[in-house]
This record gives structure tokens, sequence and C-alpha cells, in this order.
């Protein structure tokens, strides 16, 4: 069982982060911004799955301005990405933001980040303080030697404080680097400093399969010490399956559950059937399936019925075909409907060991 850790909670739009809120999860937007139409096109999809909370840039006055168009037609909280320019995070609020993220350390000096910090407040959103290895101030570079979990943490810390100073506590933080090592470790010691709101996630984590395997690994390490209010999973796709990523990475701790969860062998010299495909079909058949059920689909009857038990629906491979498998224990079809352990392909009885 995961401890969670306790955090204050503060408000995006009407999603709640940290407290007892469940964790949310978020992505970003890939079409110019002040594209609307794409944009707008883009925020639906990702509603569709399940996005909590979207980012979009705001790299110029234009995409400023296009938010409140955007927000107007989309249903989640909308924050604006900022960098270099507080002009552009002041204009991104007026315009309807839910929420600014800003990396206090390209906004460029406390007097900016003051401005940005009175516009918040007048219009009541709250400020992601969003550190990056990257752009890691000068002094902390030299004091810490690089860009290290202690430097990063120094950075929020320091803009934590700068912000309290103006009496603005809506704050949530990220930290990201881009290997896992140093982003897991900088979120521990943020964590063991302050009890703000986090928001998970490993920067620049790559292609969908490195990247996936980095955030798994960085966001589920953090998430399973009961650290994180809030994640992105950032991939070089598609930002729709960031969000399938996200509500995977929760489901496989058993935080929470998005949609169906399908459980299917990995196949091996016994497999007779195409259960790749198979699976590919059981998942294009549900994609978009908010259902909190859960699918086994089992190359043979090995290990099938044992797997169709804990499952709502399962198939085992048998010849050349599946079996539809009991749904629950007890089930009255089920002793009709289980699959029997027949003779395994080869004539031979099935081993009762599996490598699944
Ligand atoms: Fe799949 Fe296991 Fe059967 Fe092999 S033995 S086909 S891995 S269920």
């Amino acid at each position: 069982m995961i401890q969670r850790r306790i955090t204050r909670q503060i408000k995006v739009g009407g999603v709640p982060v940290g407290g007892a809120a469940a964790i949310s999860v978020q992505s970003m937007t890939n079409t110019p911004t002040r594209d609307v139409r794409a944009t707008v096109a883009q925020i639906r999809r990702l509603e569709a799955a399940g996005c909590e909370i979207v980012r979009v840039a705001v790299p110029d006055a234009a995409s400023a301005q296009a938010i409140s168009s955007i927000k107007a037609r989309v249903r989640i909280p909308v924050v604006a990405d900022v960098h270099f320019d507080h002009r552009l995070a002041i204009a991104a609020a007026r315009a309807g933001a839910d929420g600014l993220r800003i990396n206090p350390g390209n906004i460029g000096g406390s007097r900016k980040v003051k401005a940005v910090v009175d516009c918040a407040r007048a219009c009541g959103i709250p400020i992601r303080i969003g550190v990056n290895s990257g752009s890691l101030e000068k002094d902390l570079l030299k004091k810490y030697n690089g860009a290290t979990p202690e430097g990063m943490v120094a950075s929020a810390l320091r803009h934590v404080e700068l912000l309290r100073g103006l009496d603005f506590h809506d704050v949530k933080v990220s930290l990201k680097a881009s290997d896992v090592q140093r982003t897991v470790a900088a979120y521990r010691l943020l964590a063991a400093a302050t009890d703000l709101p986090v928001h998970l996630g490993v920067t620049e984590a790559g292609t969908l399969f490195s990247g996936l395997v980095k955030s798994a690994l960085g966001i589920g390490m953090l998430l399973a010490e009961g650290i994180g209010d809030t994640l992105r999973v950032s991939l070089t796709r598609d930002p729709v399956e960031e969000v399938r990523a996200g509500f995977e990475i929760l489901a496989a701790l058993d935080i929470r559950r998005r949609g169906p969860e399908i459980i299917a062998c990995p196949t091996c010299g016994r497999t007779r059937i195409d259960l790749f495909g198979i699976v590919e079909r059981v998942e294009k058949a549900l994609a978009g399936s908010a259902a909190p059920i859960r699918i086994a689909v089992m190359g043979c009857v090995v290990n099938g019925p044992g797997e169709a038990r804990e499952a709502d629906v399962g198939i085992a491979g048998g010849g050349r075909r599946g079996r539809p498998l009991p749904e629950r224990p007890g089930d009255p079809e089920g002793s009709r409907r289980e699959a029997r352990g027949g003779p395994a392909p080869g004539g031979r009885r099935a081993p009762k060991k599996s490598p699944a």
C-alpha cells in the first residue's frame, strides 16, 4: 500500500492538485497555439483520452491571445507555458489561462517574476515553478558544480521563497532532468524540503519506446514512494499517447485506473493462434472506453484459466482458435465454458508450468 505524501492542495481550473485529490494526468499540445482550430481539435482528442489538464506553449502574443478562444471551446483547464518573456505570461493569464508554467531561471529576474505573480493573483490562478536541468541559473551551476539534483532543488526553493515573499502560495513545482536518476533524486530532495504539490515528469524522455521506459521508471519510482500529485509523460509522439501512458503507470501501481486493462501473455512455442493480432483487435475495439474491466488474452490453456479467473473476460488459445473463459469464480456458466486443458498442440498434455 502506497503512503501518499501529504501536500498542500491547489486548484488548476476545476481540478484539485495535491492533498487527497486523485493524481491527475496531463499532457501538452504540439499544435501551434495560435492555430485555434488545430489546438482545440487536439485538446478534444486529449479530453476523450482522459486528459485532465492541458498545457499549451505560448511563444508569442498571438498564442497568448488565442487562449481565450481555445478556452471557450474545451472543457479541461488550460495552462500557459511561458519562457523568456514575462509579458506573455501576463497576456496569457488575462486571456483566461487556468494556470501558468514559468521557468523562473529564464523569465528575467525578480522584478519580472513579481509582475507575473501580481497578475496571477489578480486572475486567481496558480503558478507552476518548472525547473529544468538545462536552464539552471549560472550561480547555482557554479555553486553545485553543474545541474545536480541539489542545484535544481535550490533553484526551485529560491523561487518558492520569492513567491512566498510576495505572499503568493498557489504554487506547484516540477524538477525535470532528462535522465531518471537525477530526476528521482531531485524530487526526493524537494519532497523532504517542502509540502508543495509536485508535478512529475522526465523531460525530453525520448522516442516512444525509450520515453515510456524512462517515464515509467522515473515517475513510477516516485509514485511508489508517495511523491507526486499530477504527472505528464513526455513522449515524442501524439500527445494522446502521453495520456494513455500516464494512466497505465498509475494503473500498474494500483493508484488509479481509467479504461480496460488488457493482460496478455508474451507468447511462446506453445502459441498456435495469432495472439498479437487478437490483442491488437481487442485493444482497438476498446480504444476510448473508460470501462474499468480486465480482459485476459492468453496463448494457451496453461495460464489461461488462471488469468481468466482474475479477469472479467478471458480468452485462451486452443489449436487454432481462442476459447472464452469464465468471467468470475463461481460463475455458473464457468464450468461449462472453461477451457479444459485439452491436448496441447502436438498431441501432448499441456505442461503445468508456464514461462509466461
Ligand atoms: Fe502464452 Fe504461457 Fe501459454 Fe506460452 S505457456 S502460450 S506464454 S500462456
